[in-house]
């Protein structure tokens, strides 16, 4: 309950993955916080839907985190703060790839084998593999050895680098590089670089000179280390138990409570103004929603500080997707399917629109998910909201329809069958990731706009508006569930030390 004049210590805009971690952080630590979520159920980009006895993720189903040694498991210790905990499925293989040149590469959760599969199209370059891969290992041991916290803060840097003086400066020699450059010190070969391109893109959505090496030491070491690990019950479980955990520790969340400006006094951010009209006022400001939904639409175009106007300079909204979520029939899944493919036909369309398709069956992890004798694919693949806006209503459904043809006729080189058995389909576009995520075009994120230093360039937490913290995918180090947690921990970090409470 709350009263007009009550001050909550932090008020967190947005229940995604990011948004929560930086809520029961703090909760845990006995703040008093407020989440407002403009939807109706938490999560974000890692929430749900269901239709028809199929319960579909809107996006992420490919979870790193949720391991069990090390510090990089961030969603598992995020959960454990506030003592909640969902069952988790392995997933054996991290991506199927079917790529051009005849590339049927299998990156197995076993490190050596996925080495193996590798190499057996590349056995010039056995050496050369191992070395690149060695040198990904070698940031995320550094990563995996310390508590993950706020870089904004200084005694927490000190700690740290007392601690583990090698792994920092291990750190520190990679935050401005990019794969890319590593990669070429050790492979020559033309198609192997294109296939590392392939690695960086199917989650940096850039190829592998602008893929900062931080992140990918992150996924190409956690994969093999704490694994790819499907949540029981689909990804929604994850913000469901986050907040169940917020209530127990005290937190409150409110649904249906969009978040129109933030207000700010004598230049400190002290509250904010729901579309309904409903003031509340806090210590701290946090934004979940993205950067360009922060600065230009809560905060007015005309009030954004000059470092963020820099940023977009640097940094750019990535594509949105066009997505299909398809219920089919058993029937249409060959044997030995793996949960995750990526494919591609033409190297020279990895980038462009609609040119890499991405596939989640999570229906062969958790078959609960889909009435008996269906699965769930989920196939999605980059598009511009640009191409999607002005269209009559029959306009849009003809080309969604057309759009969503064409995937399905490529998909059928992998699931012969898939159109005959096809039992339901629901098509989300640009303006559907738009509408239901909150994110502005429905990107999916920042990406540099040209060759970056590494991740010098993404912000971390704090803003240049007093009171004002970002956290999610906008800030440091960037997309994915594991990473936005890692942004919450971060933030959490930053203003129990602010408010003296951590
Ligand atoms: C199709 C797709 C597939 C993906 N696949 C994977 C994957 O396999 N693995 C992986 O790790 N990651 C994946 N990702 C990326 C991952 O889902 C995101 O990086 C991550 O979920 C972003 O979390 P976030 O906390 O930054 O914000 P979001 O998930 O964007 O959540 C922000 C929340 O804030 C709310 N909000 C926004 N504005 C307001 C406002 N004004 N008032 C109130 N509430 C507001 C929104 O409704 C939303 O709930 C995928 C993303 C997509 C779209």
């Amino acid at each position: 309950m709350t009263n007009d004049n009550f001050v909550f210590d932090a008020i967190i805009i947005g229940s995604g993955i990011g948004g929560l971690v930086t809520a029961t952080q703090l909760a845990a630590k006995g703040a008093k916080v407020l989440v407002l979520e403009r939807y109706l159920i938490p999560g974000g980009s890692a929430g749900y839907f269901e239709r028809q006895g199929y319960r579909f993720d809107v996006g992420a189903s490919m979870i790193f985190g949720l391991g069990q040694n090390g510090t990089t498991n961030l969603l598992t210790r995020a959960l454990d703060t506030v003592n909640v905990h969902l069952e988790t499925i392995v997933d054996p293989v991290q991506i199927h790839y079917h790529l051009p040149d005849n590339l049927d590469i299998k990156v197995d959760r076993v490190y050596d084998k996925f080495l193996q599969n590798l190499t057996a199209y590349f056995p010039q370059e056995v050496k050369g593999i191992r070395h690149f891969y060695n040198e990904c290992w070698q940031v995320f041991n550094c990563l995996n050895s310390m508590d993950l916290l706020s870089l904004e803060e200084p005694r927490y840097l000190m700690r740290v680098f007392f601690q583990h003086p090698l792994a920092c400066l291990g750190l520190v020699k990679y935050l401005p590089k990019n794969v890319g450059d590593v990669a070429r010190r050790y492979i020559k070969d033309p198609l192997l670089l294109k296939f590392i391109d392939m690695e960086c893109y199917c989650w940096s959505v850039v190829p592998a000179n602008m893929t900062p090496m931080i992140n990918a030491g992150m996924v190409f070491s956690d994969r093999h280390y704490g694994g790819v690990n499907y949540p029981k019950g689909g990804v929604g479980i994850i913000a469901q138990k986050l907040v169940e955990g917020l209530e127990k520790a005290g937190g409150q969340i409110q649904y249906q409570a969009r978040v129109k400006k933030i207000l700010i006094e004598k230049g400190r951010a002290v509250g904010v103004e729901l579309a309904s009209g409903q003031i509340y006022q806090g210590k701290r400001i946090v934004s979940n929603a993205t950067r360009w939904d922060t600065f230009g639409k809560l905060i007015p175009i005309e009030e954004i500080p000059n470092n963020e106007k820099k940023w977009q300079q640097r940094y750019e909204k990535s594509p949105s997707f066009l997505s299909l979520h398809m219920g089919v029939k058993s029937s249409v899944l060959p044997n030995n399917s793996e949960c995750h493919h990526i494919l591609l036909e033409d190297w020279a369309k990895m980038t462009a629109t609609a040119g890499t398709i991405f596939v989640s069956i999570p229906t062969l992890l958790d078959p609960g998910l889909a009435p008996e004798g269906h699965h769930i694919i989920h196939a999605f693949t980059p598009d511009w909201i640009e191409d999607w806006q002005g269209l009559s209503t029959s306009e849009y459904e003809a080309k969604k329809e057309a759009a969503a043809w064409r995937i399905t006729v490529r998909l059928e080189k992998i699931f012969p069958g898939l159109d005959a058995g096809l039992d339901y389909l629901e098509v989300g576009t640009p303006r559907t990731h738009r509408r239901f995520l909150g994110r502005q075009d429905g990107t999916y994120g920042p990406i540099p706009r040209r060759k970056l230093w590494g991740l010098l360039g993404m912000p971390f937490n704090r803003t240049a508006i007093r009171g004002l913290y970002c956290v999610g995918d906008s800030t440091f180090p960037g997309q994915g569930l594991n990473a936005v947690a890692f942004s919450g921990f971060a933030c959490a970090h930053r203003i129990a030390v602010d408010l003296r409470i951590g």
